[in-house]
């Protein structure tokens, strides 16, 4: 069995012991098995990766995986960024609970929307499908507000730009935008984990089909 996976496995056993809802800990097991892959293979602090201070990953490993230890990642140094910030606090506002797991999951998501590729794939996740369900469950107000099924990042920066009085959109409706086909084309590409496992990797600094989407 491979580092990835078997890392993958402990994490949700401790979360089924703990009573995390499963989703949630895939989620958060995918995120947390893709950093320290990612850290092992290109340097760099797993908590910084996935834009949690030490404390917030001594907190994720018990709060959501029943106290299963994490490999050693020191954290992330310092504040994020404004957009990054912006990011969190539009998911938080958001969440469908507002526990203290979703708020940790929201900073995750906002630190891992900065990688280069769809959001999807840099959460971990197998497919665009989990991320869609993923938001219908612990971000319902998002998740009804992009029925248009536009892309996440996408999405994510139009709301980001609205929130400041700005707008993205090159045209007044969709149907009539050049862009169409960058904000609500298909988001295919290969699974990081599923990469991975077939002894695969590309550099952080080459996205993947799709690239920011
Ligand atoms: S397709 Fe054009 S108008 Fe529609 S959200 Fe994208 S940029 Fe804006």
């Amino acid at each position: 069995m491979d580092v990835t996976r078997g890392m993958y496995e402990r994490l949700i056993a401790g979360a089924t012991m703990a009573g995390t809802p499963l989703l949630m800990a895939h989620v958060m097991a995918c995120i947390l098995a893709l950093a320290y892959a990612e850290s092992a293979e290109e340097g760099g602090d797993a908590g910084e990766l996935c834009g949690l201070a030490g404390h917030e990953l001594d907190e994720v490993a018990h709060l959501v995986f029943g106290g299963t230890g994490l490999p050693d990642g020191a954290g992330r140094k310092g504040a994020p960024g404004a957009p990054e910030m912006d990011l969190r606090a539009i998911l938080m506002m958001h969440a469908a609970s507002a526990c203290r797991s979703e708020m940790l999951l929201s900073a995750m998501i906002a630190r891992r929307a900065l990688r280069p590729n769809h959001l999807w794939q840099d959460l971990g996740l197998s497919h665009r499908g989990e991320l869609s369900e993923l938001m219908r469950r612990h971000f319902p107000g998002l998740a009804r507000r992009n029925a248009q099924d536009m892309k996440w990042k996408k999405f994510f920066y139009r709301m980001m730009c609205s929130a400041e009085g700005f707008t993205l959109c090159a045209a007044p409706v969709c149907t009539e935008c050049d862009d169409f086909e960058d904000c609500f084309g298909a988001e295919d590409g290969e699974a990081l984990l599923a990469r991975m496992a077939n002894g695969k990797w590309l550099s952080s600094s080459q996205p993947l089909q799709g690239g920011m989407a």
